[in-house]
């Protein structure tokens, strides 16, 4: 992030009803749209655009090895893996590749924050840009040999 984006983030942190506005409407849209957790460390664009925190057990370099072969959870057999709809996601998504780096643990500190503002303070790592790239196609065709 830029100077500029720390000064906003700076700003909101400064001045609470700014955040809370800020944190609301964040809210607001990933709540409804992902089914946000409020881990305030968001990682989505590395996931497909679904929340690996929906996990029971919030793993973000998922899968645990526990998924059931109809594709459910071992922990909660009434729902889908989340890593299982992940990856089918970034299948279709081209975004396969993305999958393949391993991602931060939970800074447990940022729970229940805004990670819009933490990502303009340039506390966590930037958000990946939605492409299909051709690059990222060919890696995908690659990685879904590899997994025949
Ligand atoms: S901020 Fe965290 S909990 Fe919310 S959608 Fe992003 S990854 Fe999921």
């Amino acid at each position: 992030m830029s100077k500029l984006t720390e000064k906003i983030a700076a700003f909101c942190e400064r001045h609470p009803r700014v955040y809370n506005a800020v944190f609301a409407v964040e809210n607001a849209f990933k709540k409804t749209v992902f089914d946000c957790r409020e881990c305030g460390q968001c990682i989505l664009s590395s996931t497909a655009f679904i929340c690996p925190m929906r996990c029971p057990k919030q793993l973000r370099n998922g899968p645990c090895g526990g998924t059931l072969p109809n594709g459910r959870c071992e922990v909660d057999p009434d729902m889908d893996c989340v890593w299982f709809l992940i990856y089918n996601r970034a299948e279709k998504l081209g975004r396969l590749e993305l999958l393949t780096e391993v991602q931060r643990p939970h800074d447990h500190r940022l729970q229940g924050t805004s990670a819009w503002i933490n990502l303009m303070a340039g506390r966590i790592p930037g958000v990946k840009v939605f492409s299909r790239s051709r690059r990222g196609k060919a890696r995908n065709k690659e990685l879904g040999k590899a997994e025949q």
